[in-house]
């Protein structure tokens, strides 16, 4: 019969690339916990109108890139993304009565039906961070810090941090009118698929890759010019305290990202030995109006998400540890099966790392198989009784088989 295979897009999870992600998932929780920020998982699925209003009917990833299932009377969505899922739990569980900003973290997998490439996957995982209740600059500058410093952390290498503003919604839409005026003049220069969007994402002509449509964007208006004095202020004021904290950035007036929600600060960190397709690492940006999008309060927030994939792929592997192992407990003849069962059983409830022959293997097989797992004492049960040999220094005891385990902290 023909072989099932893992779907396009999707890969599985095992040896060294497990360890890797443990370690990106430590060194979240420190940079996080550190700054406040609580963990939380929400549901693999939401009602598929959170997404459609949260991320906005008119991206990418709600038009062409939602795993959407029809349920009862109701749609659900692979979430895409874990904003508008940290909003929702936010609105849900009250967490407006907290002390503000609610800061909360999360390592979770998500789904868009992309084309599979490189650093591209139909599930993949993020780490992410909102911080939801406040529209000071310090929390913009401070979320901006964490992933910079996570990032650090992992030895992704050299990134560039790069930083616009979007200003209000309303701000924008005299803009966008501005730049559809703009792509219009110039419509038979764009690409086909840019044209046919001048009026649902005018701004996603700045993230073309067609040199037609790129010539016409070199020209085209920038909002960061339009916005008003109080956005320019806030956005001052993020860029004063990144400066005070030495963070280098660069304001790139052309920056856009897949969704929606974004108003005011947008950042990300691109890795500068990944390829461009491929180089963002992870960014993010403040969304003052989300809560508000999704049936809420007026409610400011500020957060980013960075890919577990990318930044292993721009990290260099680590050299993992195996994991350790104190004791290996073989048997010379299958009738002292259950006496070693019991004896390795016994160990690992009193805290040591401890394993027993399951192959069958004959005593020459066993004590091989013990070398290569890397066990420091293997407990050899025979007719004669019990030994403990100490595979560091070679030497062989036979011990009361009551005291394996005082041998193994004691030593032989
Ligand atoms: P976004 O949620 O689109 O802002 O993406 C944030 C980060 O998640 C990106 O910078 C990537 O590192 C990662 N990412 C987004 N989409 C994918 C994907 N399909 N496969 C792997 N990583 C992704």
């Amino acid at each position: 019969m023909a072989r099932i295979q893992a779907p396009r897009g999707t890969y599985d999870v095992l040896g060294d690339m497990a360890l890797a992600r443990e370690r990106v998932e430590r060194e979240a929780a420190a940079v996080l916990v550190r700054a406040g920020y609580a963990r939380i998982e929400t549901p693999t699925f939401e009602a598929t109108e959170l997404f459609a209003r949260g991320v906005g009917e008119a991206t990418d990833v709600v038009q062409k890139e939602m795993y959407t299932l029809e349920e009862g009377d109701g749609s659900i969505t692979l979430r895409p993304e874990g904003t508008a899922p940290v909003c929702r739990a936010y609105l849900e569980h009250g967490m407006h009565k907290l002390p503000q900003p609610v800061k909360l973290w999360y390592l979770s997998s998500f789904f868009r039906r992309e084309r599979p490439q490189a650093g591209r996957y139909r599930q993949f995982w993020q780490v992410g961070a909102e911080a939801i209740g406040s529209d000071d600059p310090a929390v913009d500058a401070e979320s901006i810090l964490l992933l910079g410093e996570l990032l650090e952390r992992l030895g992704t290498g050299a990134v560039r941090l790069v930083i616009a503003s979007l200003g209000s919604p309303e701000a924008r839409a005299d803009y966008r009118e501005e730049l559809k005026a703009h792509l219009r003049a110039h419509e038979d220069e764009l690409s086909e698929e840019v044209r046919d969007r001048i009026d649902l994402n005018p701004l996603r002509a700045f993230d073309a890759k067609h040199p037609g449509t790129q010539r016409v964007m070199e020209r085209a208006p920038r909002l960061l010019d339009r916005l008003p004095a109080e956005d320019l202020e806030h956005f001052a004021a993020v860029r004063g305290m990144l400066d005070d904290a030495g963070l280098a950035y660069e304001v790139d007036t052309t920056l856009v990202r897949g969704l929606d929600y974004y108003t005011r600060t947008l950042f990300e960190y691109q890795s500068s030995t990944l390829e461009a397709a491929q180089n963002t690492l992870g960014g993010g940006g403040r969304y003052d109006r989300l809560v508000e999008q999704i049936g809420g309060p007026a409610t400011p927030g500020m957060g980013w998400a960075a890919g577990v994939e990318r930044m292993l792929m721009a990290a260099p592997p680590q050299p993992v540890a195996p994991p350790p192992l104190e004791l290996y407990v073989a048997y010379a003849k299958p009738e002292l099966r259950s006496a070693a069962f019991l004896l390795a059983a016994d160990a690992r409830r009193a805290g040591h790392p401890a394993r027993l022959e399951l192959g069958g293997r004959s005593l020459k097989g066993q004590l091989k198989q013990a070398d290569r797992a890397g066990a420091r004492y293997v407990a050899i049960l025979g007719d004669e009784g019990t030994s403990l040999k100490d595979m560091e220094t070679g030497e062989q005891k036979t011990v009361e088989s009551g005291t394996v385990m005082h041998h193994i902290t004691q030593g032989l």
